[in-house]
């Protein structure tokens, strides 16, 4: 199949696709918007929005990262497949300039390219080859499309297991489903606690936690001996300060949010702790992630989650839910 034009395109979206459905800022305020089609370039692709999530982390919610599509036309030059499920970086970097290299993707200029249209989020997507070279990671259609919005969080967990290599006795302190997921990463031999302060997570010993509990203190005795890996979720700078505090000498705190350290943390100096700050995603992380996901989707899908429609979905900063599942059908706003 030959998409020169746009117009083409539309031929060959067919009725039911002749107009992309923009959300604006968000789903729950979305307006529908009959967009033309670009061009699909040689190695370029349409998708169409099977669902997005969203994590109660006390963090802002990033629709555009949790998002699962279904390819839906390619042209000749694709390794991808109309039907194949794929999920986005909404943010693809080269992976070759100096800042991908250092490990830093966040910085890599390429990054900031538009490389789909229309805009963030939308229910028919058109993707540039650039997007389709750097940005996609095809998911099974084994496994729900829901269990991959979770793909950045567990692609944050795997950097962790990635980037810390000793681990035996590791102290997990949240209360989303971050916290669980990083348990699922760092599943293996040694001991791994959970500290979740709002007791709002159950099910932890299927994600690899053999003790759980709401205080900092028993869950230190728990791992029979000081934390040699402390990851701090969320939370406050106190509890960041109350976990570097039971960590014992030369131990490694990773903060995954942005808690200030400020200079309350003399005792990083005094026990010679390494505190590294490990907010986003690495591409290297992305594929393990997708496998991991895999890998434990029975245990995800027993975790409860909120199933929504676009329309009732109102771009809340506080969610409700742990977790909730945003349905890709076209609004009817
Ligand atoms: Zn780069």
């Amino acid at each position: 199949m030959d998409m020169q034009s746009s117009e083409q395109a539309w031929i060959t979206l067919g009725a039911a696709l002749d107009h992309a459905v923009s959300w604006g800022a968000a789903p729950g305020q979305c307006h529908l918007e009959t967009v033309t089609l670009p061009p699909v370039l040689d190695e370029g692709m349409v998708l169409r929005l099977l669902c997005t999530g969203a994590l109660r982390e006390g963090q802002s919610v990033d629709l555009a990262s949790g998002a699962v599509w279904e390819v839906s036309s390619v042209q000749e030059k694709s390794k991808y497949v109309p039907g194949q499920r794929v999920w986005l970086h909404p943010a693809p970097p080269c992976g070759i300039c100096p800042a991908c290299l250092a490990g830093c993707a966040v910085s890599c200029r390429d990054s900031h390219r538009q490389t789909a249209f229309p805009g963030w989020m939308s229910s028919v997507r058109v993707l540039h080859p650039w997007a389709v070279r750097r940005g996609v990671v095809p998911v099974p259609s084994t496994v729900g499309p829901d269990l991959f919005t979770l793909l950045v969080p567990m692609a944050r967990a795997m950097r962790v297991r990635r980037t810390i290599s000793r681990r035996d006795r590791v102290l997990v302190v949240g209360n989303g489903i971050q916290a669980l997921l990083v348990g699922a990463a760092l599943d293996g031999p040694g001991r791994r606690a959970l500290v979740n302060p709002n007791g709002d997570l159950q099910n932890v010993g299927s994600f690899g936690f053999q003790h759980s509990g709401t205080g900092l203190e028993p869950m230190r005795e728990a791992l029979q001996g000081e934390p040699d890996l402390v990851v701090v979720v969320d939370g406050s700078a106190d509890l960041l300060e109350a976990a570097v505090h039971s960590a014992g000498l030369g131990t490694t705190v990773v903060a995954m949010s942005s808690v200030p350290a400020g200079d309350r943390f003399s005792q990083l100096w005094e026990k010679q702790t390494t505190l590294m700050f490990q907010r986003g995603i690495a591409p290297e992380d992305l594929v393990p992630a997708r496998n991991r996901i895999v890998e434990i989707a029975r245990t995800l899908d027993a975790v409860p989650r909120s199933v929504v429609a676009p329309e009732l979905w109102e771009g809340r900063e506080t969610l409700e839910a742990l977790w909730t599942v945003i349905e890709s059908c076209a609004p009817s706003c």
